[in-house]
């Protein structure tokens, strides 16, 4: 389960860096390409040198090519999208969280009601959305409590809700816990939330809070059904 967390934030560590090196190849490559140019317009005289200065341009007009494709597939953004069925998704998540739930006696109740429905999304990417937000609630009731996972569907939109009978936040809280690096925990990272908010509106999605002292949290996403 660490190892789905730590997922989340080395692709992100991955998106970061790869833009870095994209940059530091892409300044020098356009020096290369404007000098070959220059070369190549002193060149009319030799039409062997000047074809390979043609040959040379091209190629590094390929090389940006490949970086901007590598820099698509690196950023954070990237989904690799299948069709995901609702309920499994969520099944499965629940699933990796019970060892968790169970070592803070925390009781999981599931709800699922969405039979037959389906996204399209990047399922890795959904699960870890769905562990941040029930480790959360799991975290949030040390002492026990119940975790409601439910899913619900209408015939546009599939809403998986995550649910705790914990403290609840404060409205100064609530108001932060999507800002990157925003944490009450001592160890904390203040990267869950952010990063599940991303994740779900790359899915064109959204997600709502619901949270009050003493009331408990509501999480919830909610995605396109396809
Ligand atoms: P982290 O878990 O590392 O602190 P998150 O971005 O996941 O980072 O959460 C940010 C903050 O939001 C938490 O530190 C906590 O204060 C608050 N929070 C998140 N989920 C809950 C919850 N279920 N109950 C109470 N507070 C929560």
């Amino acid at each position: 389960l660490e190892r789905a967390l730590a997922r989340v934030e080395r692709d992100a560590a991955i998106g970061r860096m790869a833009a870095g090196v994209a940059h530091e190849i892409r300044n020098p490559l356009s020096s290369i390409k404007g000098l070959a140019l220059l070369l190549r317009g002193r060149l009319d005289n030799d039409a062997l040198a000047a074809e390979n200065l043609d040959l040379l341009v091209a190629e590094v007009e390929r090389l940006n090519r490949s970086i901007g494709e590598l820099l698509d597939f690196a950023r954070p953004g990237h989904l690799e999208t299948t069709r995901v069925a609702v309920d499994a998704l969520v099944a499965r998540g629940v699933a990796l969280l019970r060892s968790d739930a169970q070592a803070s006696t925390v009781e999981i109740r599931e709800s699922y009601r969405c039979r037959d429905a389906f996204i399209t999304a990047d399922e890795d990417k959904v699960l870890q959305v769905i562990l941040n937000l029930g480790i959360n609630a799991i975290q949030a009731m040390p002492d026990g409590g119940r975790l409601a996972v439910t899913t619900q569907c209408d015939e546009r939109t599939a809403t998986i809700s995550i649910e705790d009978s914990g403290p609840g936040m404060a409205p100064e809280v609530l108001e932060k816990v999507f800002d990157p690096y925003f944490t009450t925990k001592p160890e904390g990272t203040g990267l869950g939330l952010s990063m599940s908010k991303k994740i779900v509106e790359d899915h064109g999605g959204s997600i709502t809070v619901d949270s009050s002292p003493g009331a408990g949290t509501q999480i919830a996403i909610h995605l396109s059904r396809s």
